[in-house]
């Protein structure tokens, strides 16, 4: 069904609530779609027409999710923008995707203006102050499936970063399988506190809620007053996994502030074992682990009924291909081989924009997209993700997966967070290097870590070097910057030598 469909289906009951800022306003469905229509009429009052992308870069509120509404309505292409880029990358973006007019908080209009060829730059409080003026009865141009909804630039950590083409079904679908798979109803009031220019905020837990019928506290941001605050009137929170870290090291979580809630989901990057059990051990609640990124919208997911298995991403959703299989010829491997994750289905996305050969190589010929991750299914068909494949460490020829170091080094005591890389080494091609971030006041030595380290994995994939550091590189949705870390330490075997 499309989100705009479920949106309507919402409005139908006058006062159903759908989104409410502790502290401001609160959405009924039917306001929310109201708005969504004031603002589709004042986009197109300024000349948008379908197809054309709006660029959006406002702080997170209520009126930015009603934008991205009121671009369903219009037909426009909504292109979300994180708000912490600078001029020149966000001139890239613009550029890039050809937009029409770009939306920024009014202290960036200045320095934003005229950064891009052909793009009009506004305030979102202009955006708003135009939309109080249109009417909300706004006839929606008319739809299919296949057109482009939305498009998201990934966070590319490798090259300039790309974007990604995502149609009306592919937000739809994913949204329908996952109100479904989690079980979601109308009485269900999911505790909103992730970004809104990310798949996991925008579509992930926002489509999601509009699909049940469902409703929403939206905190602006991840603050753990607010959150603690919030928790007593939710029944789902969907986090990544840092939230349930820094939530675990607060004395105000216990059996009873959750005592509510049904679900907690996580994404976006692996979540420890160990943080799984810890919030198992203090919440009683296994937390849901799934897999998507943002040109396949979510893959996997462990069961709601039944095991969730910590360090797994669980099964293929329903109506999803999703299959482990050898890069070089595309054959699929046996349950416990290591491969490339492939995935097909109706969630994928149509490719990236303006670019057909990055496009063309990153599908097979059957419809699968190559998702550049690389994992195992278990026997019990749960899958484990091992890493990304360009941050597989190939030392002496043999493969090194990050994860599994990851997980050693941080099951050891006094060990808060680990990352390993591959650094250019003269003998073994690269090296297994790990930065490792000690808990307060644990006294680690790279000797007594080695030591430790040598009980439980082969040499090979033992780190010749454990740096220990205050804190790892990670970008807005908590996922360490593997790219930032090997350019820091990509001479340390090589400079002396
Ligand atoms: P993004 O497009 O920013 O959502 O990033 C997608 C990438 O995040 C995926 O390709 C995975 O590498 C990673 N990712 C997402 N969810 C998980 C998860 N549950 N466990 C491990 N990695 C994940």
């Amino acid at each position: 069904m499309d989100i705009l469909r479920a949106l309507e289906r919402g409005a139908q009951d006058a006062a159903r609530q759908f989104m409410a800022v502790p502290g401001g306003l609160s959405f009924t469905y039917r306001r929310t779609l109201d708005r969504a229509g004031q603002y589709a009429g004042a986009l197109t009052a300024l000349g948008l027409v379908r197809g054309d992308r709006l660029a959006c870069q406002g702080s997170k509120s209520a009126e930015f999710i009603c934008l991205y509404l009121g671009c369903l309505r219009a037909g426009i292409v909504f292109l979300p923008l994180n708000p912490a880029y600078t001029t020149s990358e966000t001139a890239y973006f613009l550029s890039n995707s050809e937009a029409a007019v770009h939306l920024c908080d009014p202290g960036n209009v200045a320095a934003m203006t005229g950064i891009a060829e052909g793009t009009r730059t506004m305030s979102m409080e202009d955006m708003a102050h135009r939309a109080d003026i249109a009417e909300p009865d706004f006839s929606d141009v008319e739809s299919v499936g296949s057109d482009l909804a939305a498009v998201l630039y990934t966070s590319g950590t490798t090259g300039r970063s790309k974007g990604v083409m995502l149609s009306r079904e592919n937000l739809g679908s994913n949204a329908e399988t996952l109100a479904d798979a989690w079980r979601f109803t109308e009485s269900d009031v999911l505790l909103h506190a992730l970004p809104v220019f990310h798949t996991h905020g925008l579509f992930v837990a926002t489509n999601t809620v509009i699909m049940a019928g469902a409703s929403m506290i939206f905190l602006p941001a991840f603050h753990p007053d607010a959150v603690f605050a919030a928790l007593p009137q939710t029944t789902v929170m969907m986090g990544v996994p840092t939230f349930y870290a820094r939530m675990l090291n607060d004395p105000r979580l216990d059996m009873e502030v959750v005592a509510h809630m049904r679900l907690f989901v996580s994404g976006s990057a692996p979540l420890s074992a160990i943080t799984h059990r810890e919030w198992s051990s203090a919440t009683g609640h296994a937390i849901l682990e799934r897999y998507g990124m943002t040109e396949t919208n979510m893959n996997t997911s462990n069961p709601y009924v039944g095991e969730r298995r910590a360090g797994t991403v669980g099964m293929a959703l329903p109506g999803i291909d999703v299959r482990v299989c050898d890069p070089a010829t595309g054959a699929n491997l046996a349950k416990g081989a290591v491969g490339s994750i492939e995935v097909r289905g109706p969630n994928v996305f149509d490719g990236y924009w303006r670019a057909p050969e990055k496009t063309a190589s990153e599908f097979r010929s059957t419809g699968f997209f190559i998702t550049g991750d690389i994992g195992a299914y278990d026997a019990d068909g749960y899958l484990r993700i091992v890493g990304r494949s360009k941050d597989l460490v190939i030392s002496g020829g043999l493969n090194v997966y990050p994860v599994e170091v990851e997980d050693v080094l941080d099951d050891l005591e006094g060990v808060a967070a680990s990352a390993i890389i591959g650094v250019p080494h003269p003998d073994f091609g690269e090296a297994v290097v790990a930065i490792v971030v000690p808990r307060p006041g644990a006294d680690l030595t790279e000797d007594r870590l080695k030591g430790q380290m040598r009980e439980r994995l082969a040499t090979f994939k033992l780190p010749k070097r454990i740096i220990l550091a205050d804190d790892l590189p990670r970008n807005a949705m908590g996922k360490v910057q593997k790219n930032v870390l090997r350019e820091k330490w990509k001479s340390l075997f090589t400079a002396s030598s």
